[in-house]
């Protein structure tokens, strides 16, 4: 599993399909967002749209 450099989303392309960021297979930390408008997190780490994503990815 790799993450986005930017929105931090997880999947396992090279190229997030949600921005077009180039991803990492360095990441820590799961965070599964269901609801982007009732999570705390999600507004934090501005995720707009329901997902998988990691909290730290470089
Ligand atoms: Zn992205």
């Amino acid at each position: 599993m790799r993450a986005c450099k930017v929105c931090h989303r997880l999947t396992e392309d090279e190229v997030c399909g949600l921005c077009n960021s180039p991803t990492t297979q360095y990441w820590s930390g799961y965070l599964a967002v269901l609801n982007p408008e009732q999570s705390e997190i999600a507004k934090r780490m501005d995720i707009k749209s329901p997902g998988q994503y990691a909290l730290k990815a470089r």
